[in-house]
Formats: structure tokens, sequence, C-alpha cells
């Protein structure tokens, strides 16, 4: 993935103020709480809460769902032990394997083809796992297992940048797995080709995206997708979520919601800006969508695409803040 145009911007409110802050000059993070409504009249107030009343949904009494953070850790040791692996390379096909042993008796489609490249022809592999559930409409979340072709030679193992998207999944898989689900399906999926074989273009980056959305646009599928979620760079020891000015604003409060419940908003939206990453194929065709990325991954984001991208950045609890929160996310999103 890469920033968009302008870069992100720092400080940011939450998103209870809805106020540019580009507009003002901040020398320190510093967020000014707009004045309070005026107070209605106490009818008026009585009035009001009368309705709210009625209104209201039933309280959500559902127990708050927690990953396994420390097997979504292993799991990343795991898969950044592969070391280098780029579409079709040996390390990416072992990898291919390790995920499917991970899925055995999920219902899986995969999505192959061949992507014509600058540097050649690679097969591209989008591995999907589906969880049914009782409501008509799909919840998609997306995350890259591929490393760059260009660091293929450096040492590089992409522990934060493909190792914890893959891992946060297959941790995802372990919840959905064997439980009947009231609400929407939930779909996996592994994407391939994320990363640009020489450097990031339109036309040289998000290859097994680019594919799925127009396969998924041609049968159909794309208008059942109620939420679609991208999970990059996860791991980071300093969690810091951007808030990308590319998704769905609707998607990413909801998400800050979901991180409120167990108090973990202050991981969240810190910097905004417009990000690529494998949600624009999908933002191109008006899915409801939301990056979900730390792109701030060491000072000045230091260790993004090169060989310090190891385990030693990363730890267990952001695995499981973002983990915690997406689940409560598809939680919320149900109620919906
Ligand atoms: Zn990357």
């Amino acid at each position: 993935m890469r920033l968009g145009a302008t870069s992100l911007r720092v400080p940011l409110c939450p998103p209870w103020l809805r106020f540019s802050l580009a507009l003002l000059v901040l020398s320190t993070p510093a967020c000014t709480k707009p004045n309070p409504a005026p107070t209605p009249s106490t009818a008026a107030t009585a009035a009001i809460a009368k309705s709210e009343a009625a209104a209201a949904p039933a309280p959500d009494s559902a127990p708050l769902p927690h990953i396994d953070a420390k097997r979504a850790f292993e799991y990343t040791r795991e898969v950044a032990a592969f070391g280098p692996r780029y579409m079709g390379n040996e390390a990416h096909k072992k990898l291919e394997r390790y995920i499917l042993d991970h899925l055995k008796g999920d219902q899986i489609e995969h999505d192959d083809f061949t992507a014509d490249t600058v540097e050649g022809k690679f097969p591209v592999h989008n591995i999907i796992a589906k969880f049914p559930g009782k409501n008509d409409g799909i919840i998609a979340i997306l995350g890259h297992y591929d490393t760059n072709y260009p660091l293929r030679n450096i040492g590089y193992v992409g522990a934060n940048d493909g190792g914890s998207s893959t891992a946060i999944l297959l941790e995802f898989a372990n919840q959905l797995r064997a439980k009947s689900r009231d609400g929407y399906s939930v779909w996996l999926v592994w994407t391939d080709g994320e990363e640009a074989v020489k450097s990031w273009s339109d036309s040289d980056s998000l290859y097994g995206t680019r594919h799925l959305a127009e396969k998924w646009e041609k049968d159909g599928t794309l208008k059942k997708i109620k939420a679609l979620m991208v999970m990059d760079m996860i791991g980071d020891a300093d969690l810091n979520i951007d808030r990308d000015t590319n998704s769905t604003p609707w998607l990413l409060d909801l998400i800050y919601a979901a991180a409120q419940k167990e108090g973990n908003q202050s991981h969240f939206y810190a910097r905004q800006g417009p990000i690529e990453d494998d949600h624009i194929p999908f933002v191109k065709r008006g899915v409801p969508v939301a990056d979900v990325i730390d792109l701030d991954y060491g000072y000045n984001n230091v260790f993004h695409h090169t060989a310090q991208d190891t385990m030693d950045k990363l730890s267990p609890r952001s695995l499981e803040i973002v983990g915690n929160t997406i689940l409560e996310t598809i939680h919320l999103l149900d109620q919906r």
C-alpha cells in the first residue's frame, strides 16, 4: 500500500468532532470541543427523552468477542518464517498450503489467474473462506499474504506487512468456524499480489483485488456486500490505526465505536489521510469499505518495506486490539 497524493495529517480529534482540523494551525496535538447546544426546556427534554426511549433498540447484552492473540502472534511468526513470498515463488506456494491446511473443513473458493506485469507473468491466487450467516448479505474481510517481488533478495520477511494480515484472518477463521451465525455471512479473503512488482502505480499494484472486484461485479456478489474491511500492517507494537480518507466514513466510525467498547479507541485515528490499499478497487465500485492499517511503522514509517520488518517490532496486544475490534464491528454490522 502507499499514501495517496497528500500525506497523513496529525493531529486529529476523535470522530465525534466533525470539523476539519486542516483549517487550523496547531502546534501541539489538541482538540477543541464545540460549544454545547443550548439547553432545551424541561418539557421539551422530557418529550425528547420519551421519544428516544421508544426508539431505543433493546440493550445489547452480547459479550464482547475476543481472539486468541497468542495464537495469532504465533501464526504471524510462522508466516514470516517462510521468508520472501512473492507471487509464484516456492515460499509463496508453501504459504498457500499453510493457509489451506488451517482451513480444513471450511468452505473454500479459489480465485486464480495470471497477472501480466512489467516484470513478466505471475500466477495470482486469492483464497476465499466463506462462513455462512442467516441474514442475506456479506461482510468481507481482506488481508494480503504476498510480499514484494523487488525486495526478494534483501532478506525481507514482511512480519507486519503481509504476515500480520495473513495471521489475523486465520484467527478470525478460528473464531467463526463451527458456529451458527445469525447475522450476515462472513467471507475472509487472503489476497495475493497486493504489492507492486516494480514501483507502485494504478497498473502495478493490487493485482488480486482488481481481479476479484471485477469478478464480483460481474457475478452480482458486490451488491450483497454490506461492508468490506481490509487488514494491513496491524501488528506494530506501537499501534496507531490511520483514518483513511479513501474509506467510507460511517464504517470507520462503526469500527471506532467497536474499539470504544473495550477502551481501545486511543489506538485509532490519530492521523488521517488518503491511503491506497486493497480496498481501492471496491471503493471505485461503490462498496462500503474500511482500510484498517497503521502506516506509521517505526518512527517516520522507517521499518516499512525494509529488512527491519521483523517479529521483534510486533506485539500480540496489537493483534488483539484489532482482532477484538473487528469481531465487535461484525457484531455491530449484524445489528444494523
Ligand atoms: Zn507493503
